[in-house]
């Protein structure tokens, strides 16, 4: 085989064999075949496409191009969630803890925040002492006791991937459909789960901007677990606004506490509302209920009777954080400053950019400006905006969280061209679009 050849019937929109795949892929990752190589292959996919048998074999093939976690030691059917990313997405710290009450394990590896969107590692990380680095005995054996764990993905994990990533990153490769499915599903089976809810976000502040992309996104990942015998079910949500009211780690960190508490649930509702839905849908994957309606509320139940959050403190005592944090949220890092923007006109608010308020929160020190810097996990913005949201002049529209009183005004204008108030009340945006299994 010659890279020259597999690259030339790419081109050509001819299907590749496995063998193929895996030679380019293989050869890609040992360094024998050289980055140019492959970047000639990867825009030839994003022109060409892959059909689901070759998008399942390159995911395979990233797969078992480094370490598997093999969840055998836990008993039953183990689900994992992914989310694309968003802002003010939460999800995880409220859903991992509610569906654990249910009794469902969770094994979850999450990543950092990177770009305009959060990770659950730098949020969990807000709460003084708490540990992401485990060893794969220690994730083990936390799940085994208490029903759930949260680690950072390790090196060792679809190194091939990575080095994909990098290189579509400086290649203008990213957003092929058959790409971006494959790498997403590549962690998550190597992560060692038996079912995969995918949260798919579509809108402004999501990837996939628009809802018919992300309908191909969710499409690509259900196919690639028919074809490789897991069970995976997309559910493609909306983005167009932070799914929460906070931006920044420890805000969020505490808005999962609310949330938990069953506390300030008017302002927290899409994304209590969402944590239900995914969680019901997991529940349904691990067979612990038929129908997602069950599901909703057996989940609606253990959340108001705070099941869920005597799991988060058993949760956070496993993997040494502090728990008095939940009893007093002040104990979380709080920042020094916080400066209100107000409305300056009446009206409905119709537009907000959560993409630009996502690198805004990143800008104050919530998230990275490039791999390795170090995060605030102060810092941040809370937010009194919701589409659709009826406001006078005056009305607080946002606080923000931060930790460098120079930038205050200048921050403060920024975000006042991140929103729009009109006269007249939009459509209200649905909160999930569609499910697709
Ligand atoms: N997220 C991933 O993990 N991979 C992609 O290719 C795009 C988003
Ligand atoms: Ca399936």
């Amino acid at each position: 085989m010659r890279p020259y050849d597999i690259i030339y019937k790419k081109r050509e929109g001819q299907e590749l064999s496995r063998e193929e795949i895996k030679y380019l892929i293989d050869g890609f990752t040992s360094g024998r075949i050289p980055d140019y190589q492959i970047s000639a292959w990867a825009m030839a996919v994003f022109f060409q496409g892959m059909s689901s048998r070759e998008t399942a074999d390159l995911t395979m093939t990233m797969v078992e191009s480094g370490e598997q976690v093999d969840l055998s030691p836990i008993p039953g059917i183990r689900v994992d969630k992914h989310s694309t990313g968003g802002v003010g997405d939460t999800t995880t710290l409220v859903l991992a803890p509610l569906v654990a009450a249910a009794g469902v394990p969770v094994a979850k590896l999450s990543g950092r925040g990177l770009g305009h969107t959060g990770g659950t590692i730098d949020k969990l990380e807000s709460i003084p002492g708490f540990r992401t680095e485990l060893s794969r005995e220690e994730f083990l054996d936390k799940i085994n006791k208490t029903g759930l764990a949260v680690a950072g993905q390790t090196a060792d994990l679809t190194p091939a991937d990575r080095k994909l990533y990098a290189l579509r990153d400086v290649t203008a490769t990213v957003e092929s459909i058959s790409l971006i499915a494959s790498s997403i599903m590549s962690k998550k089976l190597a992560g060692g789960a038996d079912g995969i809810v995918l949260d798919v976000k579509t809108g402004n502040g999501a990837f996939m901007k628009r809802p018919e992309d992300a309908r191909k996104l969710a499409e690509a990942m259900v196919k690639i677990g028919k074809e490789l015998d897991k069970r995976v079910i997309s559910v493609i949500s909306d983005m167009n606004q932070p799914l929460g009211r906070v931006v920044g780690n420890a805000l969020e960190v505490r808005e999962a506490i609310r949330i938990l508490k069953g506390e300030d649930l008017d302002a927290s509702n899409r994304l209590r509302e969402l944590c239900l839905n995914l969680g019901a849908t997991m529940l349904v994957l691990a067979e612990k209920v038929q129908e997602p309606d069950e599901g909703y509320r057996l989940l609606e139940k253990l959340l108001d009777k705070g099941k869920a959050l005597d799991k988060f403190r058993e949760f956070v005592l496993s993997q040494g954080g502090n728990d008095k944090v939940i009893d007093d949220p002040s104990l979380l890092p709080v920042a020094q400053y916080a400066a209100e923007v107000r409305a300056e006109k009446s009206g409905y608010i119709t537009a907000i950019a959560a993409d630009k308020l996502g690198l805004l929160a990143m800008e104050l020190g919530a998230g990275r400006v490039k791999k390795g810097d170090e995060i605030d996990p102060a810092v941040g913005l809370e937010l009194d905006i919701s589409m659709g949201k009826r406001v006078e002049v005056g009305d607080t529209l946002a606080v923000i969280h931060l930790n460098e009183k120079t930038v205050r005004e200048q921050i403060i204008n920024r975000f006042r061209g991140l929103y729009k108030i009109n006269d007249s009340k939009p459509e209200e945006l649905p909160l999930i679009y569609d499910i697709v299994q």
